[in-house]
């Protein structure tokens, strides 16, 4: 499908910024400007806020069952035209395009999900001290949200936000990302098409500070939703609680993959080996410190080398790719700096390691063996596809390394023991562990971490509560 220009969705219109700047968006493959994303000014801003301020009062009078009727529309739609928005994230994000599918596949699940669960909202009746009163708990939606969704999983990040929103009777305005902006804009469509009231969803971009800082402490904005680095959400929470907004933050990660000695090894690798490398390990949830029993090191690590040479990296649009490049030059640096870092304090590359090619963001499937714990690559989140190994004697002593750092997201592990599963479930600090398999996000489960990773969650009924006002109302009888 050919790549378009992107524009601002405002009141329902789609529209160029008031002052006609824009952006070049790049394709990642090829380093080529593939299309132009419009730049929200201050007055388009204005216009956006005056419209979700217009669309929260329709839509938390529209009843639960429309509501749902239109997300459930709008998941159809998802569905139906997956495969071209599939090709638009590919050209501008570069994962390859059956992961590109995926993910606007998916997206469907997780509307359909919270369509459902909006029907679900109940408040109580709470028995009173006194019979002639009547105690009601009641939920409302918290008000017109301001979100702002990264550029890894563009549709993901923004469809979670999206949904949890419009299930509760929010409005939205959406700052999507700037480098990977037309599979965003392709599911808001889907929502407008199927019938979300103008001024319910807005989507912008522009210079993510500005707006940011433009948004939170506007008195129209109620509750502020974040994905990205920790750095950057400390920041913007830092702000919220300035102007006393509700908040979500889903942060970075350094998921360590425990490999217990009596792990299931070949499960191991495909699973975990395979998460690594998956979107080039641009994943907030990537398995990342990978710690394996000295007895099953040389094992592991033979096996992870073997798949990650055997993968076929190349563009995204091509058929059998199975990782692409990197979404931006920034991640390209970031692995040249953490590899040499690492190497420097002692670390062996043992697959990997290099740029692939002059064209493009291509980064060799990367395996770092025996890390030393003051290397870079073990402390900061290296959000791209290298794995870095390093070697445990007891349960106790991976589980000390794991939350050694400030991250809590994502944690996995490979045992067959249950004493080691219950102590790993009791102790790993990390907002999400799955043990012998793979990451499992549904929509249905939490998602989100504790620790310097956030709070707040994106998934399970806890991401409606998120959205909700609780309120306590009692009517005297008189
Ligand atoms: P970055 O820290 O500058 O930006 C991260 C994200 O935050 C981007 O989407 C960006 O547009 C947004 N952002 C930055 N400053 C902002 C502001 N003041 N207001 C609002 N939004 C703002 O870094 P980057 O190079 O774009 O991404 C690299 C790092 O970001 C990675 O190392 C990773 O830690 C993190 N990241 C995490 C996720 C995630 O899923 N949790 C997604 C993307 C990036």
């Amino acid at each position: 499908m050919t790549y378009p220009n992107t524009q601002l969705f405002i009141d329902g219109q789609w529209q160029d910024a008031a002052d006609g700047r824009t952006l070049a968006v790049f394709n990642p493959a090829s380093g080529q400007e593939i299309g132009r994303c419009a730049h929200a000014g201050k007055a388009d801003l204005d216009r956006a806020l005056a419209a979700t301020q217009k669309g929260f009062e329709t839509w938390r009078n529209t009843p639960a069952f429309e509501r749902s009727k239109i997300m459930r529309k709008a998941a159809g739609l998802m569905r139906e035209r997956a495969g071209d928005i599939g090709s638009l994230l590919t050209q501008e994000q570069g994962k390859p395009l059956p992961e590109a599918k995926m993910e606007a596949m998916a997206s469907a699940d997780i509307i359909e999900w919270f369509a459902e669960e909006g029907f679900r909202v109940y408040g109580r009746i709470v028995p009173s001290r006194n019979l002639s009163v009547r105690q009601l708990v009641v939920k409302d939606p918290v008000g017109p949200v301001a979100a702002f969704t990264p550029w890894n999983f563009p549709i993901n990040q923004a469809v979670r936000k999206i949904s949890a929103a419009l299930a509760t009777g929010c409005s939205i305005i959406v700052k999507a990302p700037e480098e990977a902006p037309a599979a965003a804009a392709a599911l808001v469509k889907a929502f407008a098409d199927a019938g979300v009231p103008a001024g319910v969803v807005g989507l912008v971009y522009g210079t993510p500070a500005e707006i940011s800082n433009y948004l939170i402490p506007h008195p129209v904005i109620r509750k502020i939703t974040f994905t990205g680095s920790t750095p950057v959400g400390k920041q913007l929470a830092a702000l919220a609680g300035q102007h006393m907004k509700r908040v979500t933050m889903e942060l970075g990660g350094h998921a360590p993959v425990i490999i217990a000695e009596d792990a299931d090894v070949e499960l191991a690798v495909k699973t975990a080996g395979g998460a690594k490398f998956r979107n080039a390990g641009q994943v907030c949830i990537s398995p990342t410190r990978f710690l394996v029993h000295e007895s099953i090191r040389d094992q592991f690590a033979a096996a992870l080398v073997k798949h990650a040479k055997g993968l076929k990296v190349g563009d995204g649009m091509t058929e059998g790719t199975q990782m692409g490049p990197l979404a931006n030059a920034r991640r390209m640096t970031a692995m040249a700096e953490f590899t040499k870092d690492a190497v420097q304090r002692g670390a062996t590359v043992a697959a990997g390691g290099q740029r692939i090619g002059e064209v493009g963001n291509f980064w060799e499937p990367t395996v770092l063996m025996d890390v030393p714990l003051d290397a870079r690559i073990f402390n900061d989140e290296p959000f791209g596809p290298v794995a870095a190994i390093r070697s445990f004697n007891t349960i106790d002593e991976a589980i000390t390394e794991a939350n050694r750092l400030p991250y809590g997201l994502a944690g996995y592990a490979y045992t067959r023991s249950l004493k080691n599963a219950h102590a790993l479930t009791q102790k790993l600090e990390v907002g999400m562990l799955w043990i012998n398999q793979p990451a499992a996000p549904w929509p249905e489960m939490p998602f989100g971490g504790v620790k310097d990773s956030g709070y707040g969650s994106e998934g399970g009924p806890e991401a409606l509560e998120a959205y909700l006002n609780t309120r306590a109302v009692s009517i005297n009888n008189i």
